[in-house]
Order: structure tokens, then sequence, then C-alpha cells
């Protein structure tokens, strides 16, 4: 079997991965580069392979890093299975159109400049049309159910435990088993259930996003919660919780159903606000297969996305009376890193008074608005106007959806490390990457190997 490691080689975006197996070829993921816009649009318009050549991708999960340029290789003449499992569909579903939505308003605008500057318009990498012809190739498979994307080469999902329907990919040909982590979770998250180990394993293809970081535990992260929470309550503020519409907001209306059935948030309104976190939650409802045991459990008696004093705004001018509101209130909102959706005007009618909070649930990238807040920034802007920052802000560390370093070591461990003769790192930040190179070479004595893009090896 040869790998090309295409996308997401030394870097966290773009996760591309191409094989051959006996001349025939298949991808793994088909993620869309996410950077400076001259950088993303050349990454993402080439791929180093005709797209006709290839016979079927394998999806991890939906996440856009990992599914977003799915339609574009599409458009350009890919017309097999995208392998993945049915929540992994239903959700791709919705960020996909949600991609191609924020693609023609982006484009709209920069098109607007480029005429004034007599520049011919850029083109949209795929439309609704495109993805729409990328759904219907999605071809869902049950966990642990064999198929093969190519002739002669067996493969199986389980459950990676990082968002609903997300999988660890094992490819097994010639009598070498590779795994493939896709993006790995976290064991004891609510909701989903915990990584699954594959055992006997000769290779494995590891994601290393936080490989040099340790998380605060999930129990510690929910004490600290519920105090922010509770003194937010007593002074009567708006609390606003920018968070990411898949998985981060329904976890979050997990942990807030528990502070409600203790008492916590008697009277307080809590509205999720973002039309794609709800359509989200709709299709965790449809997936009970992927629930763990405590949310199975939850199910038999209630809807575990639900209690009295929660509501799914879903109007727009329900979302704009909120303005009006007095608190104590919590709102929920996406863009998880304040660059759009609703949050924003949440934030624009919040942010200059003192008795309002903002509680940050996740990683803000560097020039983002969360990253601005984030970073104590006294003054900001939105849409070109100056706000002064007078809410409190909190950063609520704990509820990452990846394995930190000792987590991927562990996992390591209990694959079975003696059957393992290399390690392929990918996914992460070089710096993240050699740190758990460093980690795992101080455990075990295996080899590792951090490919640059478009490193070819053969297995
Ligand atoms: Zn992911």
């Amino acid at each position: 079997m040869d790998i090309t490691f295409i996308g997401a080689a030394q870097t966290v975006t773009g996760s591309l991965h191409l094989f051959e197996y006996k001349k025939q070829k298949f991808i793994l993921e088909c993620g869309l580069f996410q950077g400076h816009r001259e950088e993303a649009e050349r990454i993402n318009r080439t791929f180093p392979f005709k797209p006709k050549d290839i016979q079927a991708v394998i999806l991890s999960h939906a996440h856009i890093d990992h599914s977003g340029n799915l339609p574009n290789l599409v458009q350009r003449g890919f017309s097999g299975p995208i392998y993945c499992t049915a929540a992994t569909k239903d959700v791709a579903t919705l960020l996909l159109a949600d991609s191609a939505k924020i693609q023609e308003y982006d484009f709209a605008y920069l098109n607007k400049k480029r005429k004034k500057s007599g520049l011919p318009p850029k083109e949209l990498l795929y439309t609704q049309t495109d993805v729409d012809s990328t759904v219907k190739l999605l071809t869902p498979v049950a966990y642990e159910e064999p198929f093969e994307p190519v002739k002669g080469v067996k493969t199986r999902l389980f459950d990676a435990g990082h968002i609903l329907g997300s999988s660890v990919i094992l490819l097994e040909a010639d009598g070498k088993r590779i795994l493939f982590s896709g993006d790995l979770g976290r064991k004891n998250m609510p909701i989903i259930r915990d990584p699954v180990i594959v055992k006997d394993i000769n290779y494995f293809i590891s994601e290393s996003t936080y490989g040099g970081r340790t998380h605060k535990s999930f129990e510690g992260m929910t004490d600290e919660f519920r105090g922010i929470i509770k003194k937010g309550i007593d002074k009567g503020s708006k609390i606003i919780i920018p968070a990411f519409a898949v998985e981060r907001t329904q976890v979050l209306v997990a942990i807030l159903k528990n502070l409600y059935d203790e008492g916590t948030l008697e009277d307080v309104p809590v509205y999720v606000d973002s039309p794609l976190a709800t359509n989200v939650t709709d299709v965790f409802r449809r997936h009970p297969e992927c629930f763990d045991k405590e949310t199975r459990k939850i199910l038999e008696e209630s809807d575990p996305f639900n209690f009295p004093g929660l509501h799914y705004v879903k109007d727009n001018e329900e979302s704009k009376r909120l303005n009006a509101q007095q608190g104590p209130m919590i709102i929920m909102s996406a863009s998880g890193m304040c660059e759009g959706g609703r949050v924003v005007h949440h934030l624009i009618h919040s942010i200059e008074d003192d008795r309002n909070m903002i509680v940050i649930t996740g990683f803000q990238a560097r020039g983002t608005l969360g990253r601005r807040i984030l970073e104590g920034s006294k003054t900001v802007y939105i849409f070109n106007d100056e706000y002064t920052v007078r809410a409190k802000v909190y950063f609520i560390g704990g509820l990452s959806a990846h394995a930190d370093g000792n987590d991927i070591t562990e996992y390591i461990q209990s694959c079975n490390g003696s059957t393992l003769k290399k390690i392929y790192l990918i996914h992460g930040d070089i710096e993240e990457s050699i740190a758990l190179q460093d980690k795992i070479e101080s455990r075990f004595s295996i080899d590792t190997d951090i490919p640059q893009s478009m490193t070819r090896v053969q297995i």
C-alpha cells in the first residue's frame, strides 16, 4: 500500500491522504484548508491527482476541515462512494450546506471589492448544487461493518469518541493493519461514547492537534462552570456563551440540563440561538445509536437536549427580541470564535455592560474577535464600530473534543504497542507533533515520523 500525506501534514487543517493499492486509488478525508485567503484558495483548488481516478473516499467525521472540500472534488469529476457513518452523513449534509452559504456570502463581498478595483470576479469553490451532488454520494456504513473501498482492502469504522458519528478507520490488506485516527476524542465526555481501542495494529496514523498539552479534567471544568453561572445569575447577568454548533452546543446543553436538575437554573431562561446548532441538535436526536449509556438512560425518560426554561431560537425576530430582555439569562450562540453569526449581535448588545458575562468555551484562533476578547482587549471593533469591553470575560478549559498528548499515548499503549511498527503523526502544528513524538519515543521503542505534505510512503 502506498500512502501520500497531502493535507493536514504538519498543520491542523485541510485533511487529505491518498492511498494506492494495486493501481487502485482511494482517499481518506477531503477537508477544506482554512487560513489566509490566497493560500487557502491555492490549496483548496489544487488536487495532486485526478479526481476522476479516485474510486472511493472514506470520511472519518463531518467537521469541515475533514469534509469541506468534498463538493469541489465532486465538481471536478469524482463520482464514487463516500463512506462514512449515518450520523456523519447527516451532520455533513448540514455543515457542507452551511459552508456553501458562507462562501457565497464571502465571495459576494470580495467580488464587490474586486469590481470596484476593476478586477474580474472570483469563482466560488463550490455551490449548494455541488453540495447536493456530494450528499448523494455519502454512503452510510455502520460501525464495525466491513466494506471494501477498493478491491482487497478490508475496511471498518470504529467510534472515535470525538463528535457524533466520528470514526477511526481500520484498513487491512496483505496481512497488515493500518489505523487512521481521524480526530481522536477523549474518555468520559458527555453524550457520545469513549474512543474504541483497536488492537494489534501495525501502523498508526494519528492526529496530534494537542500533542503537547494536557487538558483539564471534565469534572473540574463542570465545577468551575457551575461557579461562574451561579455568580452570573446572582448578578442578573446576560451570560453570552459563544459555542460551536456541532458537539460543543449539545455538550453545554447536557451540562446545563444537569445544573437545572440540581436547581441552579430555576427560573433562568436559557437560549440556543443558532439555526445551525438547532438543526445539528435534531440530528443528534435522530442518532441515539451513537450515545453513551448515560445519555441512553436519560433518553428513556426525557429529551437529553431539553429542559424547562431552554428555548431553541429559530426566528431572526425572536433573536433580536433578546437584545431588549434583561438578565439573568444564558445565550449560547455560534459562531464559536465570534467571527460571524448571531453571537456577534449578542456581543454588540451586551459587551459594554459590566453586569454581563462572556464565557469562552473553546479554542479561539489568532485574529478572531473571540481571541481578542479572550486576551483581555479593553476595546474591540465589531463591524467597524468600537466597543469598550466591560462585560466580565471567563475561559472554561476542559471541553476540548480532542485527545491530548497523554490520551494519545495511552491509546497507543491500549492498542498493544508491541505489534506497532511505525506511527505517523499528522494533523498538528509542528510543535505539537514534536511534543507528542517525544512523549511516544520516551515510552515506546516505536519508529515515528511527522511527514511533510506530499511525503509518499510504502507500507
Ligand atoms: Zn474534528
